[in-house]
């Protein structure tokens, strides 16, 4: 099809997204609304005009958004999980998804390091004692040596493996898929996850959350895991069972928590504010693609992947 016949897509873009991003869809064709505060029953009711929506992982894409979706015919994540979409339903009213897979790959590997050094030498809570004025050392511990067990061993994963490995940790990962070539570049090992919970000092949670997969973390894994070891999450809060996890947190058997989610963004929960309050817990509000570098390269891999799509499905 040739430019000119090509059909103008009508683009909602509901959440906040770099400049370059508005400006590779007009400077693409596309007609672009850009609304990144939009609310759920505005989305509903707007929704009907447009052919693209546009989303981070703010916004949900329910059954209910989609029901009322009369021409919507692709729902580009400028992310990399679609957990805030109801993928399925979207299949049933042939609604395409594209995502900006690998965009964010190097800023959340580098969060997760940072998130684990953070976490063994208490910067924070170290920090906040300092601008109290409170000038008084507390003791932490190394990575060198350590056995870090990677849950989810994908982009990130082996992006974060790779700084860990240099770091002087053993790397272990538990995947549902596995990579060898990927895993002995790390001069790591697949193990089950019982093993993983019970070998490591630093659990990475970085898998990407589908149906069934939620919770991984509950109770009974929690009993597994090795005394006084730390966890670090950069994917999906689901993944661990909140009020097992401050359990744990209170009796020692994790000795802390890092984590890029929330179970509720923001939260809501009493537990769940009990454990971002607490001094060996650090949060970050969603941020591991939140760089220059990252937001470029979304906007760049988004729009690239939205017209890869346009072309196969022959608009
Ligand atoms: P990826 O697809 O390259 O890797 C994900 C890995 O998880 C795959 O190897 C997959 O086999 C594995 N996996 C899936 N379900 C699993 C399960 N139940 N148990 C163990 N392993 C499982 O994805 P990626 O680019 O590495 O991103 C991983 C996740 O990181 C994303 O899905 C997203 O949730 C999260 N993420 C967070 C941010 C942030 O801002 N904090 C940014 C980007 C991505």
């Amino acid at each position: 099809m040739s430019d000119k016949e090509k059909a103008i897509l009508r683009t909602l873009v509901c959440d906040p997204v770099d400049n370059l991003m508005i400006e590779q869809l007009n400077s693409n064709g596309f007609e672009v609304s850009y609304e990144p505060t939009i609310d759920t029953k505005t989305l509903k009711e707007k929704v009907k005009d447009f052919d693209v929506l546009v989303v981070r992982s703010r916004t949900k894409v329910t059954q209910e958004v989609l029901e009322k979706a009369q021409r919507l015919k692709i729902i580009a994540r400028a992310g990399i999980g679609t957990d805030n979409i109801d993928v399925k339903f979207a299949a049933t009213k042939n609604i395409h998804i594209v995502t900006a897979a690998g965009s964010s790959t190097q800023s959340v590997s580098e969060l997760s390091v940072g998130l684990a050094v953070s976490l063994t030498r208490k910067i924070p809570s170290l920090d906040r004692k300092s601008k109290e004025n409170v000038w008084k050392k507390d003791t932490g511990t190394e990575l060198y040596g350590k056995i870090a067990g990677i849950i989810g061993f994908g982009r990130i994963g082996y992006a974060t493996a790779k700084v860990l490995n240099a770091m002087g940790l053993n790397v272990i990962a538990y995947d549902i898929y596995q990579n060898h070539n990927l895993i002995e570049q790390v001069g790591g090992s697949y193990v089950s996850l019982k093993e993983l919970l019970e070998k490591s000092d630093i659990i990475f949670v970085q898998a990407t959350l589908t149906d069934g997969s939620s919770k991984l973390i509950s109770k009974n894994e929690l009993e597994l895991i090795k005394h006084g070891a730390y966890i670090v999450n950069t994917s999906r809060s689901e993944f661990i069972d909140g009020p097992a996890l401050l359990h744990a947190l209170k009796d020692g058997r994790v000795s802390g928590y890092a984590a890029d989610v929330i179970w509720n963004e923001p939260p809501e929960d009493e537990w769940e504010n009990e454990i971002i309050s607490m001094d060996n817990v650090i949060i970050t509000p969603h941020i591991g693609a939140q760089t220059v570098e990252a937001q470029q390269r979304v906007a760049q891999f988004t729009v690239e992947n939205l017209i890869k799509k346009m072309e196969e499905i022959g608009l």
